[in-house]
């Protein structure tokens, strides 16, 4: 059964539900009203007979005439516009020795109580008739006149239950057309978000919904086109990664191939010369791929950790000394400032990171230049607004005043295989991995790393620690 058909059904159910109840709940008070009704007008109804009759005996002290006097009253019984023939049942009245004197129906005239026992509940229902403190009759008035059985009620009962069921019929119209129409309008955006999510099974990326509102449909098929736009977007991802490896791969493996097909066919001997070219390429084909293996375990977040109480200071000295060679040969001052608490962290991975960082800045910062590195502490809650223990933090920012990084390049300088200058930076041995996988190890330390850097003025990367690691964790 579709949503839609369950939703009209649901409805319908409803109003009939409700229209039943509200039914039951009218018969019961409209048949209270009629009770209290019927004993309201049966009790006038027998005082004013009463009235009459006492009047009557007062003023003629015997019953005698009684018959010819009521006569008058109601007009005759036998003729049609009596009105003990249309709106008033039968009467009896009766003297003190139960004997009728008087009689809506003329042959009960004369007629002993003990004729009426049984038939009409006659000594149970009849009423006194008091003259001076004495007994002088009984008069009885038929019940059914003004009782619920009687065609009234009936006919008010009747025409309730009529106009009842003729109000559930049109409500439970009603409340079917209004199903129709609210289950479309809610159904239709449920329809497009169960055909986008059909096509995304497919590997159909391209689909997104029209979002119109803020309801829960809404929102969900907002969430669907966040969804299959982050889909696309790994997938886009997937694609050039693997592009990007092929690439990599190609050219050390054409260099190798090269190489060993004209040692093969003799065009160049197999001497060391032209077997370092071969060495070259696989070292670097060796680091490739362990940068991969690196980078790939850091994003699943499966890169074994070694954690430790590090110094950073000693950790970037012993930096600083393998790196002295290089520095002496570009002429480039590098400097060491600030104290921070020893931290915990991966040594290995934490100098891979540093060594990335301080590798780029000697990379690209001409003769002559500077490279310093700075260390402080700090409270996070300078930046955020969740208050933490003081000085929880370390950064340590490297600085250069190299050629800088294009502005339009910032943003991507931490994607895989990137390299602002492609071709040039190939020939050095760039594999544009070093950034990213600086950044996978800071934050596999629940860290951050950022840059800014200005063309012509230089470069600094600041990478933001967390002093507790595993406790913070
Ligand atoms: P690689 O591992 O090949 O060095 P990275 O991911 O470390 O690649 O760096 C990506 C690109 O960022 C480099 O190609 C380089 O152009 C740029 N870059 C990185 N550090 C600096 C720096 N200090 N100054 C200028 N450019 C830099």
């Amino acid at each position: 059964m579709t949503l839609r058909r369950k939703f009209i059904a649901a409805l319908v159910g409803m109003v009939i539900f409700m229209a039943l109840i509200f039914a039951v709940i009218s018969l019961f008070s409209i048949q209270s009203l009629l009770g209290h009704t019927v004993n309201y007008i049966e009790q006038s109804y027998t005082q004013q007979w009463n009235r009459i009759l006492t009047y009557y005996y007062q003023e003629h002290g015997s019953w005698a005439g009684i018959e010819d006097y009521l006569k008058n009253i109601l007009g005759d019984p036998h003729q049609k516009y009596s009105l003990f023939s249309r709106d008033s049942g039968p009467l009896l009245v009766f003297d003190n020795k139960d004997q009728v004197v008087a009689a809506s129906r003329p042959n009960d005239i004369g007629k002993t109580l003990a004729q009426f026992t049984g038939q009409d509940n006659v000594p149970a229902q009849w009423h006194e008739i008091e003259v001076n403190g004495t007994t002088v009759g009984h008069f009885w008035l038929d019940r059914k006149l003004v009782t619920r059985e009687s065609k009234l009620a009936r006919n008010i009962a009747q025409s309730i239950i009529v106009s009842l069921l003729i109000g559930l019929v049109l409500t439970s119209l009603l409340a079917l057309l209004l199903g129709v129409l609210l289950t479309r309008h809610f159904t239709v955006p449920l329809r497009s978000l169960t055909k986008g999510v059909q096509g995304v099974a497919k590997g159909d990326l391209s689909a997104r919904l029209p979002v119109k509102g803020t309801d829960e449909i809404a929102v969900l098929s907002r969430s669907f086109n966040t969804m299959s736009e982050q889909l696309a977007h790994n997938e886009e991802v997937r694609r050039n990664m693997v592009a990007d490896i092929a690439h990599e791969l190609r050219t050390p493996l054409s260099v190798i191939l090269g190489k060993l097909e004209s040692i093969q066919e003799g065009v160049l001997p197999a001497a060391p010369p032209t077997l370092l070219p071969i060495q070259d390429e696989t070292i670097r084909l060796i680091r490739l791929v362990r940068d991969l293996q690196q980078l790939s375990l850091a994003e699943a977040g499966k890169l074994p950790m070694n954690v430790q109480q590090i110094d950073l200071r000693t950790l970037l000295e012993k930096i600083f000394a393998n790196f002295t060679i290089e520095f002496e040969e570009r002429g480039i001052k590098p400097a060491i400032d600030g104290t921070v608490p020893v931290i915990q962290g991966d040594p290995d991975r934490l100098t891979q990171v540093m060594v990335n960082l301080i590798g780029n800045a000697l990379l690209h910062t001409p003769p002559g230049g500077a490279i310093r590195v700075d260390m402080e502490n700090y409270d996070v809650s300078e930046s955020m607004s969740k208050p933490v223990a003081a000085n929880d933090w370390v950064r340590v920012s490297v600085e250069d005043n190299g050629e800088g990084i294009p502005p339009e390049e910032l943003m991507h300088i931490f994607d895989r295989f990137y390299r602002v200058n492609k071709a040039r930076e190939r020939e050095t041995g760039s594999t544009g991995l070093g950034l990213a996988i600086a950044k996978e190890f800071v934050q596999a330390h629940g860290g951050t790393i950022e840059v800014e850097s200005t063309v012509g003025a230089g470069s600094r990367f600041i990478v933001s620690l967390p002093v507790n690691f595993l406790t913070k964790s």
